[in-house]
């Protein structure tokens, strides 16, 4: 089997890192950085947010498995000191692979046949960057509502626990092949009106927003903003491919969610 073992950076995980790399090649298992079928990620949800990225074209074949150094660890829920049984696992035991679903996010440009596309573990952010934002929202080829306000924020059920609920959206179980649709901060009186509530859409239902006006707007994917120019559409659905992890122990989302903002 092939590894590859990415780091925050820092001093600890630089550490950890060396050490997982040194264990797993002992078990002869072979450190391949291009064509890995376990990335172990060491740091936080955002180090596993960035080796998503790196394995967007390998999700097929590649699992991901997460080690936490000192931050919230959603994602990453292995601690320093299971080091050695996680690596145990990874060498010996066939382990399980739980399978979730990612979003596809296609903006298409006015004037060009141009388009972009990209996955997003957690979300796709919409925001301005001065005045507000105005955009139609269709949702499966249909107008919805004209969005007018600071932004939009469309996640995947794993990212429903990051910047989605801190917009007020609910916190989705990752099984479920979904996308949110969460407001940030939209202008309603009696001359705009939106829903005001996060719209949960199934698999089937595509979310496209068109800007109406020609105010400077960001789109972020996951950790990674995208200055974007011109654009004619922002379509959303969830994607094809789906984000493997390696499950070695049972770890229950609810519980896991209780741990990270209630109490562990
Ligand atoms: P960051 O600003 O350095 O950290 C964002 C925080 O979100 C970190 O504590 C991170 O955990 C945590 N996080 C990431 N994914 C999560 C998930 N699925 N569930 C629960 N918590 C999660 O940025 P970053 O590390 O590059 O991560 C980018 C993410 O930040 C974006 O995808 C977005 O979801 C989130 N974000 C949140 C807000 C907000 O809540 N107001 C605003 C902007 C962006 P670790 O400490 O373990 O890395």
């Amino acid at each position: 089997m092939k590894f590859t073992v990415k780091s925050r950076g820092d001093h600890d995980s630089n550490m950890i890192t060396q050490k997982i790399k040194n264990y797993l090649q002992e078990f002869e298992l072979t450190y391949n950085s291009e064509e890995p079928d376990v990335v172990i990620s060491v740091g936080g949800d955002g180090t596993l947010l960035e080796a998503f990225h790196e394995y967007t074209d390998r999700l097929y074949d590649t699992a991901f498995v997460g080690v936490h150094t000192g931050h919230l660890g959603f994602y990453a829920d292995w601690k320093p000191d299971e080091v050695e049984k996680l690596v145990i696992h990874i060498a010996k035991t066939p382990f399980k692979i739980v399978e979730y679903p990612v979003l596809e996010v296609v903006v298409r440009h006015h004037g060009e046949q141009k388009t972009e596309r990209f996955l997003a573990l957690n979300e796709c952010s919409v925001k301005s960057t001065e005045g507000s934002l105005v955009m139609d929202i269709e949702i499966k080829g249909d107008l919805f509502e004209t969005f007018r306000g600071d932004g939009l924020c469309i996640s995947t059920p794993s990212g429903s626990t990051a910047y989605n609920k801190a917009l007020g959206g609910a916190i989705l179980h990752p099984s479920l092949s979904t996308i949110q649709l969460a407001e940030m901060a939209s202008i309603n009186n009696r001359v705009y009106r939106t829903i005001g509530s996060p719209l949960v859409l199934p698999q089937h239902h595509t979310c496209l927003l068109k800007p109406l006006n020609d105010v400077d707007f960001q789109v972020t994917i996951d950790h990674k903003t995208l200055l974007q120019k011109e654009v004619k559409s922002i379509q959303c659905r969830v994607a094809e491919e789906k984000v493997r992890f390696a499950r070695f122990r049972p770890f229950p989302f609810w519980k896991r969610v209780k741990e990270s903002f209630i109490t562990d």
